[in-house]
């Protein structure tokens, strides 16, 4: 299923008042620690002064809401051990977590695991897809270390706080950051598949046939190819070769009929064809 993507700027914002610009080197992924699906919650709440954050997008189960331009600073990560912070380097969105559950001291409490599962796997598809898109638009390869990373992995690459995310939560439901790698790098590859025009088919096609005619035909039509070449309705090309594993065109199928009629007509003049009464040697 396609991602739904829509625009809605958080322009009130100071970081998007600061209207600096980075280069995309990567994607941060977060989660926002709160039970709240909703996006628009937090669109609200952000979309103001004083507010000391902002991300790129947030992601419900459904769609994927842009809050920031893609190459516009974000403020998501903070400043690392290493007194570097990804917020220069990396594009960032939240993960909407589902209702019910509580926090104490960065845990999830009263997570229903099971309850959850469908809400998840539509958040973690959607963090792929949007992830995905991300990487193609500013040429980014998912597999490469630091690229693509959670909050989590950021601090402990030192480049942002603190944070947990997304590691309290996507491992509860088997998802690890290395799959999540990998399955981006997968949909990447299934988007250029996608990609398909007329003329990359078309070479493909030209490909595929060049290569089926260079196989050998099989012994079971032996007998008939010897006949057919005795007759000369098969005649090789200027290498010799008959390419008997191509498809024949319909010009090429009458003249292997015109041929085998032509022969015919020199087999009657031989004496060796079916006699009636304009055989002029009955
Ligand atoms: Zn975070």
């Amino acid at each position: 299923m396609e991602l739904e993507l829509t625009q809605q700027l958080l322009t009130e914002n100071d970081c998007y008042k600061a209207g600096r610009h980075i280069v995309p080197k990567g994607v941060m992924v977060h989660s926002t620690g709160v039970a709240q699906p909703d996006p628009e919650v937090f669109i609200r709440r952000w979309n103001t002064p004083g507010v000391e954050k902002c991300v790129h997008a947030f992601l419900s189960r459904d769609r994927a809401v842009q809050t920031l331009p893609w190459t516009m600073r974000g403020w998501h990560a903070g400043v690392g051990t290493s007194g570097r912070s990804a917020n220069n380097t990396h594009l960032s969105f939240e993960c909407c977590e589902p209702a019910g559950h509580t926090y104490q001291g960065g845990e999830m409490v009263g997570y229903d695991v099971a309850a959850n599962q469908s809400y998840f796997d539509d958040i973690y598809r959607n963090a792929v897809q949007l992830t995905a898109l991300l990487c193609k638009e500013f040429s980014l390869d998912p597999l490469e270390p630091g690229v693509v990373i959670c909050h989590a992995e950021g601090y402990d690459l030192g480049v942002a706080v603190n944070h947990s995310d997304v590691l309290q939560w996507w491992p509860k439901h088997g998802a690890t950051m290395d799959q999540f790698r990998r399955d981006v790098d997968q949909a990447m590859r299934d988007e250029e598949d996608d990609d398909m025009t007329q003329e990359r088919f078309d070479a493909m096609l030209e490909d595929y046939l060049a290569r089926q005619a260079q196989l050998s035909p099989s012994s079971w039509s032996a007998p008939a190819r010897a006949w057919a070449e005795g007759q000369g309705i098969i005649v090789g090309d200027s290498a010799g070769d008959r390419h008997y594993r191509s498809f024949p065109t319909r010009e090429e199928t009458v003249q292997m009929l015109y041929q085998l009629t032509r022969e015919d007509g020199e087999a009657v003049q031989a004496g060796e064809g079916p006699k009636d009464e304009t055989d002029p040697q009955g």
